[in-house]
């Protein structure tokens, strides 16, 4: 439930409500708005046996349930944007942050050529993969340890920070070791264990939709990091199922002004798992930015024909850079930054 405080409330009733709140064994998030101060309240709603002792505590003036099943991400819980803090990066502020690289990391020549392009380009997170969650056993599974080597080599020479994805809890800890954010693929986007694990670690995690996952699914998966001590999480919607066969999924962009409505957590987009075809993937960036996304997660290989993973969905580093000017028009249109 929230508790909406009155307009000239003073901070000891604020106080006041929160200490109450807590003795009792309840979770409490302090929102200062513009308008109003609200209270978030996590817990087992039962114990309060009566709500109406809650309002009439000095300071309240309403006390109202959250009727989402998802809680702390909800934006009735907390009505302020998210920032997420990647070091020095802050994502979901005003800043669009690009975050770009290969599908796979597959060599240091590869990775640091690609690492190199988008860095000058002006994206700000690398992206590549080490543990590849493929649909057949027979290709290309990923570099390991030898992968997350690389891209921490790669962080080291063009200090851009590094995204990889995080496959299952017995690689967790040394995926966590190496990236600056932790990618939850859509494939294991309701593994509960692994959600449950990565909210106990203290790195900032992308939660990528599912493929067949509805937004309310999305967002209570989200919860479970956040219900479970991580509250830095970036959401990231890359395309779901459809009947359509020509692109390799449906680009739900629809989701991007929806989460943001229901949701205070940054949101991404990811144009190209999302339509399949390098060829789509600027005006579907374009397009992300225009609905409100807060980044985008590229697929850029400097030879795309080459790639052991995705080639067909890889932007070559000249595509990019061009891409990046036409989004730096849209960014200030938009009055944000890239
Ligand atoms: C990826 O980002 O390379 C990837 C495997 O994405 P998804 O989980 O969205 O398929
Ligand atoms: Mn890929």
């Amino acid at each position: 439930m929230i508790i909406v405080m009155k307009h000239n409330v003073q901070e000891e009733q604020i106080t006041a409500v929160i200490t109450k709140l807590q003795e009792a064994g309840f979770q409490t998030h302090l929102s200062r708005g513009t308008e109003r101060t609200i209270i978030g309240v996590i817990g087992d709603e039962r114990i309060l046996t009566d709500k109406i002792s809650l309002e009439v505590i000095p300071g309240v003036e309403r006390v109202l349930p959250i009727l989402e099943p998802y809680k702390l991400t909800s934006r009735t819980f907390k009505p302020e944007d998210t920032v997420v803090q990647v070091d020095n990066l802050a994502i979901g502020d005003k800043k669009i942050h690009v975050m770009a690289g290969p599908c796979a990391v597959e060599s240091r020549e590869q990775l640091l050529e690609a690492a190199f392009a988008v860095k000058e380009a002006g994206a700000t997170v690398l992206r590549g993969g080490a543990f590849k969650p493929r649909t057949s056993p027979y290709v290309f599974q990923g570099l390991e340890e030898e992968g997350l080597k690389l891209l921490a080599e790669a962080r080291e020479l063009t200090g851009l920070r590094i995204i990889t994805e995080v496959m299952d809890i017995r690689s967790l800890p040394l995926v966590a070791e190496y990236a600056d954010i932790l990618q939850i693929g859509a494939r294991n986007m309701q593994n509960f264990i692994l959600l449950k694990e990565v909210a106990l670690t203290n790195k900032p995690v992308l939660l990528k939709r599912g493929f067949s996952a509805t937004i309310e699914e999305w967002l209570l998966a989200a919860e479970y990091i956040v219900a479970g001590g991580n509250p830095r999480v970036i959401l990231c919607e890359r395309g779901i199922r459809s009947f359509e066969t020509y692109t390799r999924n449906t680009l739900d962009l629809t989701a991007v002004p929806v989460v943001k409505y229901l949701s205070h957590l940054p949101v991404v987009v990811d144009p190209s798992h999302g339509i399949g075809k390098w060829r789509f993937v600027a005006a579907m960036s374009r397009a992300a930015l225009a609905a409100g996304a807060d980044g985008l997660l590229v697929e850029v290989h400097p030879r795309p024909e080459e790639a052991l993973c995705d080639g067909p969905q890889s932007l070559k580093p000249k595509t990019f850079a061009i891409m990046m000017e036409e989004l730096r028009q849209i960014a200030r249109a938009i009055q944000r930054e890239l």
